[in-house]
């Protein structure tokens, strides 16, 4: 068995001990005789998974009385709609800040169902940046503020939780969740997918405060209807249930490495190692302002694009696989999770200077 360093954005890589503990307990999960894919969600086995995993989940994040931790289906982009569906309430409209292709996602979807004051705009500049909260056009009566923490498409990162007064602050957390440790008491909801950070794809998790229960329009559909999905334990249908277990085991893992803290010394420390590498290079070049650039993915482009397929080439031969960055920008993107180890940033980092070497 050979295994190659993915720097996908997602699905993405996952901790090997999760993935040999799964492979371990696929035919028998401790001793019942069945794969928890083929376990009833409502029998005593899988229900004790589940809660394992939201108690774990609670424990890393050190979330407080007074939040619901959702396992929901429909990937980050049901959260475009579930949010304003759940959320609008009697206000007339809600804010969103625009720094990038989710974030621009998440705002055409919520116009279909009401107002949407786009508060500022970061996603046009050269470098990319996020505007300064000063210059936002924000209402202070707006249902809620949205931002996304993490740009997964060009690795623009909030190094901040925005300030938003009474309004509450929703954020999607796709790719930035569980990187590093995070004051949940800030946020009204934060949602993430899971298959970038912390499991398979089909999986959702969704934290939502309890005040924010009672205002969801008659109109939202029950599987993303927040308080229902709460008073029956995410469970209203049947979950994605071998994606809840591996996101277990994933936040298991994540304890005993030591915590969140340990996850962003580690993921700054390897971010930090590519940004320089790159800057260090007249060959390479990241388009995001140095405040704004993300732990999670960094996205670079060549000097000369007519090299992109030979980088590809050569990289995928070297086990550094899925470096090609997204359609809409074109040049590279290095995902690099939780799960990457350091040692897959130095095998890139080295690459990376030896092509520069030879093509630069
Ligand atoms: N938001 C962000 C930040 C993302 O990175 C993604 C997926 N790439 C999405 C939303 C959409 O997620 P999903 O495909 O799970 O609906």
């Amino acid at each position: 068995m050979s295994r190659i360093y993915n720097f996908s954005a997602g699905p993405a890589i996952l901790p090997e001990p999760v993935l040999e503990q799964a492979a371990h307990e696929m035919l028998d999960w401790q001793g019942t005789g069945m794969s928890v894919m083929e376990m009833s969600h409502r029998g005593k086995a899988f229900v004790s998974i589940a809660e394992q995993a939201q108690a774990d989940l609670i424990e890393l994040l050190a979330i407080p009385d007074g939040y619901q931790v959702l396992f929901l289906q429909g990937g980050a982009t049901a959260q475009f709609a579930a949010v304003p569906f759940n959320l609008l309430g009697d206000h007339q409209s809600a804010d969103y800040i625009n720094t990038g292709s989710w974030s621009k996602k998440a705002i055409a979807e919520a116009r279909q169902y009401g107002d949407v004051n786009v508060v500022a705009e970061g996603a046009n500049t050269d470098p990319m940046a996020i505007p300064p909260q000063s210059e936002w056009k924000t209402n202070a009566n707006a249902a809620y503020f949205h931002y996304c923490a993490n740009e997964t498409i060009t690795g623009v990162e909030f190094p901040y939780i925005p300030d938003t007064g009474d309004v509450p602050l929703v954020s999607d957390m796709s790719s930035t969740f569980l990187s590093r440790p995070l004051d949940v008491s800030k946020f009204g909801v934060i949602y993430a997918g899971a298959q970038k950070n912390f499991g398979p794809a089909g999986l959702t998790v969704v934290i939502v405060r309890d005040d924010l229960l009672a205002r969801a329009s008659e109109q939202t559909p029950s599987v993303w209807h927040y308080q229902r999905q709460a008073q029956a334990d995410s469970m209203l249908n049947t979950p994605a249930s071998y994606s809840w277990y591996i996101a277990g085991l994933v936040f298991q893992w994540l304890k005993r490495e030591g915590g969140l803290a340990v996850m962003a010394e580690r993921n700054e420390r390897k971010a930090t190692k590519l940004y320089a590498a790159i800057d260090q290079s007249e060959f390479y070049r990241n388009p995001v302002v140095p405040e704004a650039r993300s732990w999670m993915n960094v996205p670079f482009v060549l000097a000369d694009d007519q090299l992109d397929a030979t980088f590809l080439a050569e990289a995928s031969n070297a086990g550094l696989e899925t470096l090609k960055g997204h359609r809409s920008v074109g040049g590279m993107r290095a995902s690099i999770y939780n799960a990457m180890p350091e040692s897959g940033v130095d095998a890139l980092v080295e690459f990376m200077a030896d092509f520069e070497q030879r093509n630069g």
